[in-house]
């Protein structure tokens, strides 16, 4: 039986309350906030290092982004997984998640061979949720999404996995190779193994593709390849909590309660 093999895609996302948005350009000022793993990447992670665990095989991350992604990337050899890709390339800047998709896959053609993409449900700064999918449209293949538990059989032939609904669960099946998008907080991702530290934080694992080794239409990536623009971005008004006092007799305070309920309402 030939050896499994995961693909982990890992954004790296500006802090959720540091985020600002350039008004100018309406891209992210990556400049002024602190990074970290995308939390539900992590999850994705753990769970193809699980499978790993049981079934052994190797687990690669694949990330699109600029170079000071390299130093997150590694948290996740260190945890468990075996190589890093990371496309990154100016012209990939302002992409979308069309060209987005079309950029990973490109990447994950040219990785090769592969059983399982995982990512997280969605990013905690465009937070569209559609890079899964995007990836199983343009690789032509199935997914499940939104799962917090997964399984494969035996002979790796398809993998089970748990969605939570309302009132209960749904056991959805899927033939591989898929694409697996994973719920946040749906398992709890591990701590770096110290043995692997100076290896996964000094070692030659990291491959860094630019555009021109990847067998792309220019037309597709980038700002270029992006129908979707964000035009516009406002302030939502915080409405902070406010207390007041109600006094009197028992019914006094019911009435006057009844009549501030009736006003808010
Ligand atoms: C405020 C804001 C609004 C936006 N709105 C839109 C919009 O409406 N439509 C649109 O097309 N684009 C939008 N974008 C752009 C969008 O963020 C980018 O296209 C982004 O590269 C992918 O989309 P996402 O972050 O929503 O990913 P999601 O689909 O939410 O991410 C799901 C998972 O996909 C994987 N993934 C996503 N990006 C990468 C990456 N670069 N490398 C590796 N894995 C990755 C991760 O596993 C992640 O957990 C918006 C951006 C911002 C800042």
């Amino acid at each position: 039986m030939p050896e499994l093999h995961s693909i982990v895609c890992m954004k790296i996302t500006p802090k959720p309350e540091e985020i600002r948005v350039d008004p100018q350009t309406m891209l992210l000022d990556r400049e002024t906030a602190r990074s970290e793993i995308n939390p539900p990447d992590m999850n994705a992670l753990e769970m193809a290092l699980v499978l790993k665990d049981q079934h052994g095989g190797r687990v690669s991350v694949l990330s699109m982004g600029p170079p000071f992604f390299e130093p997150y990337l590694r948290v996740g050899l260190a945890m468990g997984a075996d190589w890093v890709y990371l496309l990154s390339d100016r012209k990939f800047a302002g992409a979308d998640t069309l060209a987005t998709t079309y950029t990973l896959v490109q990447g994950i053609k040219q990785i090769g061979e592969f059983d399982l993409i995982f990512c997280g449900e969605e990013s905690s700064d465009g937070a569209t949720g559609q890079v899964p999918p995007g990836l199983a449209e343009w690789l032509d293949i199935g997914q499940l999404t939104l799962i917090n538990l997964l399984e494969i059989s035996d002979r790796q032939q398809f993998a089970r996995g748990r969605r939570e609904v309302k009132g209960g669960y749904e056991i959805l099946e899927v033939p591989l190779p898929a694409v697996v998008s994973v719920k946040t907080a749906s398992n709890e991702p591990r701590f770096m193994d110290y043995d692997r530290k100076p290896w996964a934080f000094s070692g030659d694992n990291i491959t860094v593709w630019t555009s021109a080794d990847l067998d792309l239409d220019p037309q597709l990536i980038g700002l270029p390849g992006s129908p979707t623009i964000v035009t516009g971005l406002a302030d939502a008004p915080i409405r902070g909590r406010r207390r007041r006092f109600v006094t009197g007799r028992p019914d006094e305070i019911a009435q006057k309660l009844a009549d501030l309920i009736g006003e808010a309402l």
